[in-house]
This record gives structure tokens, C-alpha cells and sequence, in this order.
């Protein structure tokens, strides 16, 4: 059978072929990934969970979307840790009353 997965950061679909036994002993969770599939790289084992788990990004996207996540001392021209650093919006400053 044919898995895909959708990356949840550039929209692309990555798919892979593999055989319906092993598959479904994994899917079943009767097997873990790495004895279900031990031919797969890597990447194509992160497909395998994104498609199970509903939530993947492809191996393009990993260093962008992983990049620095716990560094303390983040540069400010990081246009991701930009978005986490707004200031106050306005309508914040209303009364209430
Ligand atoms: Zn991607």
C-alpha cells in the first residue's frame, strides 16, 4: 500500500510503498517501527509515524521548524521566535466597564 503524509509546515506530500503485513502489524500496534520496517531510513519512518499520528513534517522542514527551540540566547532576526515576541496588542489597554 501507498503512505502519505502531509507536512504541516510547507504542505508538501511525501508517500511511500510499503508491504500491507508488516504495515498492518504496525498499525495495530503490534509492532514497532523499526522491526516492521527495518529497511526504512529514518525519514521514511517519520512518514510512517506522521501518518499514523496525524501530524508530520517532512525532513526539508525539521531543522527549520526544530531549529534552536531551546536555546536561551536566540538571535532577534529568527523570523520564528519573532512571532513569539509581539508586543501587547492595543485593545488590551480598554476598560473593561
Ligand atoms: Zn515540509
Amino acid at each position: 500500500m501507498i503512505v502519505s503524509a502531509t507536512c504541516k509546515h510547507c504542505h508538501s506530500t511525501d508517500s511511500l510503498r510499503v508491504e500491507d503485513g508488516p504495515y498492518n502489524r504496525w498499525i495495530n500496534r503490534e509492532a514497532l517501527v523499526q522491526d516492521a520496517f527495518p529497511d526504512l531510513t529514518a525519514d521514511q519512518r517519520e512518514l510512517l509515524i506522521g501518518h499514523r499520528g496525524g501530524w508530520f513534517v517532512c525532513h526539508r522542514c525539521w531543522d527549520v521548524v526544530f531549529a534552536d527551540d531551546d536555546e536561551e540566547c536566540v538571535s532577534g532576526d529568527d523570523p520564528l521566535t519573532q512571532t513569539w515576541d509581539k508586543p501587547e496588542p492595543p485593545w488590551k489597554d480598554e476598560p473593561h466597564d
